[in-house]
């Protein structure tokens, strides 16, 4: 490809709407173009990196006996209804109306429509297991679309979805799954880390997210020091500290003029927050909902959300407190009825708590579960935090920053039940189909590759997903040999079918040499009079300092041992 040909420019400055590193440096490359909110066009340099994105998955799926088909868009608002996931979804899905007024959906993902397909035809137990994928646009209406492509509301997905006859079937599969995944990932020389995650509105039962370690990701990651557990934040278990024994003492009623913090509160009384009760007001699906934990620990809200099942949750607003006949600040499960009382498992952890006496400037010393108050159900709903001991071995927690690039559920039945996708076993019962399913986004990839490889110049992509291999660079044009010499090359590096950006524009070598920095291709050949002069040719990789030259003589074929190196490194 001649650059003077190319389409799509270079910036030199930061676009303003770029709010991320990568988001910036995508749109600085000419790479991707806004449309509207979360929406892009990809232009040809991005398209080449995500069609080799593409290609790597498609392998790796067909490799693990997946089926690639295409499933539409538009799908009946119906089946939505159907299989009572349009509440979890809520907002986030876009619905239009077609001229008959009749309401359809944008797609945001496809396990009802492939459940139905699947329907039609799986008769018996003989059909099954069966892997189907699809790579495909898909629309979700992101409240706060960021980052580029790593929240956007139109993306590419490759989603895949197993149907299988029993459990164990579904765990294999799975695992061939998360191996598959890992394939990708390496193959694209990104590390990714798999950690167990929240199923979220997609539902189901177990479920993994693959994270790229970044200091800008945007999801927490809890891990051992000792052992391979590893957690999204949302769903991280922690061994909470036990406080030592000590024997009930009486409820005592104290003045606490001004004091509405926990920290505020363990200070005038002079113990450490853990030695204290936190009440937490939610609304549930408009439900009022009295959250107690211990005051060392702060509320999980997906949890919570998980607990409650229920679709949205939030803080409760001060009036909604007031309603309730709450006291804020001195809030207490002591004597309140009316209103449904969660505790965290850490309020059996230690005895002699001081907590709210639900009285203005009142609180009470010595509050023991259960013998003051009761709650309608006690779980884990606590924030694990790094520090505390692994659910696992005990060692220690540690945290990190992510971004998410793939997410794979066990679904289990409750979709094929809902949706009627039923098998007949080998005795001629019919029994669900049992559901996994398998997503990865692909511009999002494409954004974290991005922003876990880069310098302050620009993009350093990993060869196996490079928009092209080399770098093409002569300066001095003006000069004949030179012109003629890099002509020359240029035709023989695309006769051996490297893939080659030539740099045929008359600018200075700052301008060239930028542009190539920015743009990340991984292998830079620059001609000039005094490369030339000692018959050679500058080769410098992007991700090194160091340039090298080496003879012109056989240029096309060291070139070409060189990027086979590269291009087969996985990681
Ligand atoms: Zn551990």
């Amino acid at each position: 490809m001649r650059f003077s040909k190319l389409f799509g420019k270079t910036l030199k400055e930061i676009p303003s709407e770029a709010d991320t590193l990568s988001h910036q440096l995508i749109l600085r490359a000419g790479m991707i173009q806004q449309v509207a909110a979360g929406v892009y066009s990809y232009l040809p340099l991005g398209w080449r990196v995500l069609r080799k994105i593409e290609q790597i998955i498609r392998e790796e799926m067909d490799k693990a006996g997946g089926q690639e088909l295409m499933l539409p868009a538009l799908q009946p608002f119906e089946i939505w209804e159907e299989s009572g996931r349009y509440p979890s979804f809520g907002k986030t899905l876009f619905t239009v109306f077609d001229r008959k007024e009749h309401k359809l959906a944008l797609g945001p993902t496809h396990e009802e429509v492939i459940t139905m397909l699947v329907r039609r035809h799986v008769q018996s137990y003989r059909d099954l297991p069966l892997l189907l994928y699809q790579i495909q646009n898909k629309f979700r209406d992101e409240p706060r679309p960021r980052g580029g492509l790593l929240r956007a509301r139109e993306f590419i997905m490759k989603d895949l979805y197993s149907f299988h006859t029993n459990e164990a079937d579904l765990d294999r599969s799975y695992q061939q799954m998360i191996q598959a995944y890992k394939n990708v990932y390496s193959r694209c020389s990104l590390p990714a880390v798999v950690v167990e995650a929240d199923s979220g509105a997609i539902g189901g039962k177990e479920s993994h997210e693959f994270m790229l370690i970044a200091e800008t990701g945007e999801d927490g990651i809890i891990y051992c020091s000792n052992c391979d557990y590893a957690a999204n934040v949302e769903k991280a278990k922690s061994v909470k500290p036990k406080l030592e024994a000590k024997n009930l003492q009486p409820v005592e009623e104290i003045a606490t003029p001004n004091i509405k913090t926990i920290e505020e509160v363990a200070n005038f009384v002079g113990v450490p927050t853990s030695h204290t009760l936190k009440a937490v007001f939610y609304s549930a699906d408009a439900e009022p909902v009295f959250v107690i934990i211990r005051g060392d620990l702060d509320v999980n809200e997906t949890k919570l959300k998980n607990l409650l099942k229920c679709s949205e949750l939030r803080l409760a607003t001060e009036t909604e407190v007031k309603t309730t006949g709450l006291v804020a600040g001195s809030a207490s499960p002591i004597g309140i009825t009316g209103i449904k009382i969660i505790a965290d498992d850490s309020i059996t952890l230690g005895a002699n708590f001081v907590a709210g006496a639900n009285k203005p400037d009142t609180h009470l010393k010595n509050v023991n579960y259960p013998r003051d108050f009761k709650v309608d159900l006690t779980a884990d709903i606590a924030i694990a935090r790094p520090g505390d001991n692994c659910p696992k071995c005990n060692g220690k927690l540690l945290a990190s920053n992510g971004i998410e690039v793939g997410h794979v559920f066990k679904l289990g039945t409750f979709l094929s039940e809902k949706l009627g996708a039923f098998f007949l076993n080998r005795n001629g019962t019919s029994q669900p189909i049992i559901m996994g399913c398998y997503g990865i986004g692909l511009g999002r990839l494409l954004a974290a590759a991005v922003e876990q490889n880069h310098d302050d110049k620009g993009i350093i992509w990993p060869a196996a997903i490079a928009p092209y291999h080399i770098y093409l660079c002569p300066l001095r044009l003006e000069d004949s040999k030179v012109a003629e010499t890099t002509e020359k090359l240029y035709q023989d590096l695309i006769r051996e079918n490297l893939e080659v950006l030539f740099d045929d524009r008359d600018e200075s070598p700052g301008i060239k040499f930028n542009d190539a920095d920015l743009l990340g291709i991984p292998l830079r050949l620059t001609l000039s009079p005094r490369t030339l002069q000692s018959q050679s040719v500058e080769v410098k990789w992007r991700k090194e300092k160091q340039a090298q030259l080496l003879p012109i003589e056989g240029i096309t074929t060291r070139v070409k041992e060189l990027l086979e190196t590269a291009r087969s490194e996985v990681v």
